[in-house]
């Protein structure tokens, strides 16, 4: 029998939430019930904070359409340490409707290890994106109407840095022009969309600490230039409180669970190629304060989330991971050796040699920060003997620490060789160290990024970024930490580049402040902060049955 990831949830039997809660310690009181099956965690009813649970940060390899099964293996790891009695909960992002519709399928894991009711985390879940949307837009009429109603504070119309956003790929919003019409339908100007999960209110959301800090930061976020060139802040337009108001309820953390009944909070969603890729502080926080242990993954490959996990959120949290894993998969490494996707059945050892080359590195990357990972060497049921133990042995050479995981097939089970390794790892001592200072220059900051994360050569920068970065330093914009948008199919800022590419240079084509979130994001390459559908968008194969039940949703 053919199982899908749909099929599997949905034959999965939950507990009610309140029950789920009693297990992670959190009383009826701060619960606010979405059904069933889902709560919003009030955090001011907790029980005060008396530990402060170990960070175990999930990452990959460079991702292909293979698939690396991150967010399954996070799931099975949490699941494991379950079984095995400890404490933990699992910390988890958002979908976004975007992947969901398009190509990439959910975010809710997958096989024996997924968190529940995983057709609504995928679709609208508790509302958080939509009220980031609701919240990101109001903030944009609010814009409009400004320059409509006279304009008090001399914006500049076609210095408008705030962007309108939507939760779906839609590349015929990337450019739109506003205001036409007439004097009576507002001014005319150039404006564009991205995708929801790419709005510094995500990031802002992502990042606070507190309702507080929430609209001191929202306040921060610069909005337009004026026509002599100085940047205008939401506070000057004095609608931070209406914006904190939209996203009140979207700032408590969710509490679901896993098919195994292990405690899940999922809670904000940025993309980690074009956003800073991890759940939010709230959810960290949250977990660490109710379990010994929480698993969590940050997005793509160890190039991008987990460098940011390390450089922005566990800057932000005062806290760092104290173990990481890394997720690979043969099928991944033999399309970075050089195969393609329709030939991945076909066994070829050396290919997987070869792509091994990207692993190589990721290790490399974490090492460089004071930790030794684990690898989760996740297994498909088409991986040839001799594949995977071309990867145990290359990991034994190297001594790197390796598990084979099997929690898509077996749930926790599949993962407690894993969840050993892991173990013994959280019981030494670390020497965390981050790789850069905010206060280096954002050149030497993107340097150190390029050259020890991604194994490139050098950065360049285009005219226009160079530009910014004189508006950086003169605004004094310029100590903060860095949000790379690269692909995250390559090391490099070419998607085709897979492996280990070397001697590459990274273009940097602009450098966007984000004052609320407090980090630089810096566009390479042709990213996208509004993506496209592909040609089969996902969205062909769903439906819904006369019971209202999905069909079809991965
Ligand atoms: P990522 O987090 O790396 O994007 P996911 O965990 O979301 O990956 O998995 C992507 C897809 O691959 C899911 O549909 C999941 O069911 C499938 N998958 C993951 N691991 C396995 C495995 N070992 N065997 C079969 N399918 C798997």
């Amino acid at each position: 029998m053919s199982f899908t990831d749909l099929s599997i949830a949905t034959n999965a039997t939950m507990l009610p939430i309140q029950e789920i809660a009693t297990k992670a310690g959190i009383p009826q009181k701060a619960l606010e019930l979405y059904g069933n099956y889902k709560a919003k965690i009030d955090v001011n009813s907790l029980p005060p904070i008396t530990t402060q649970g170990q960070i175990v940060l999930v990452t990959a390899i460079s991702p292909t359409p293979a698939g690396e099964g991150k967010s399954t293996v996070t799931v099975g790891l949490a699941d494991a340490f379950n079984q095995l009695n400890e404490s933990v909960i699992v910390a988890l992002r958002e979908p976004s409707l975007g992947p969901v519709m398009g190509m990439k399928g959910g975010a809710t894991g997958g096989g024996f290890a997924q968190v529940l009711p995983m057709e609504d985390i995928n679709l609208h879940f508790t509302g958080d994106i939509h009220a980031i949307t609701s919240a990101n837009n109001a903030l944009s009429a609010l814009i409009d109407n400004h320059l409509h109603q006279g304009n008090l504070l001399n914006l500049d119309p076609r210095r408008v840095a705030w962007k309108r956003v939507l939760d779906i790929n839609d590349r015929a919003l990337r450019q739109v022009t506003i205001g036409l019409g007439g004097p009576l339908q507002g001014v005319p100007r150039q404006d564009g969309f991205d995708i929801t999960v790419a709005s510094e209110i995500m990031a802002v959301l992502c990042l606070a600490t507190s309702l507080e800090d929430l609209k001191e930061r929202l306040a921060q976020m610069v909005i337009a230039y004026t026509y002599d060139k100085e940047p205008v802040t939401v506070r000057q337009l004095g609608v931070e409180g209406a914006l904190t108001l939209l996203l009140k309820d979207a700032f408590k953390p969710n509490l679901v669970q896993t098919i195994e009944g292990t405690p899940a909070i999922i809670h904000g969603g940025p993309f980690a190629n074009i956003a800073h890729g991890c759940n939010s502080l709230m959810a960290t926080n949250t977990a660490r304060r109710l379990a010994d242990i929480v698993v969590t993954e940050a997005g793509f490959g160890a190039d991008l989330g987990a460098e940011k996990f390390m450089h922005i959120k566990s800057r932000k949290g005062n806290f760092h991971p104290d173990a990481v894993v890394i997720v690979a998969t043969v099928r991944a490494l033999k399309m970075h050796g050089g195969v393609e996707k329709n030939q991945l059945t076909q066994p070829n050892t050396d290919a997987v040699k070869r792509g091994m080359a990207n692993l190589a590195k990721h290790v490399d990357t974490i090492r460089q920060f004071g930790i030794e990972p684990v690898v989760a060497l996740n297994r498909f049921t088409a991986d040839a003997q001799d594949e995977l133990q071309e990867v145990m042995d290359w990991a034994k050479a190297q001594g790197v620490q390796i598990a084979l995981t099997n929690v898509w097939e077996q749930g926790g089970k599949g993962g407690l060789e894993l969840a050993k390794l892991v173990k013994e790892e959280l019981a030494k001592p670390k020497n965390f160290t981050m790789l850069y200072e905010e206060t280096d220059s954002v050149e030497e900051k993107l340097r150190i990024i390029v050259q020890q994360v991604y194994g490139g050569a050098d950065i360049q920068l285009t005219d226009s970024a160079k530009k910014k970065l004189v508006d950086l330093k003169k605004y004094g914009w310029d100590a903060l930490p860095i949000c790379m948008a690269k692909t995250q199919y390559s090391l490099s800022d070419q998607p085709s580049l897979h492996g280990r590419p070397e001697g590459f240079t990274i273009t940097i084509r602009d450098i966007i402040p984000k004052l609320g979130a407090g980090f630089l994001v810096c566009l390479t390459g042709d990213i996208m902060t509004m993506p496209g559908l592909p040609k089969q968008p996902a969205a062909l194969n769903m439906d819904v049955d006369q019971d209202g039940n999905a069909v079809g949703l991965f």
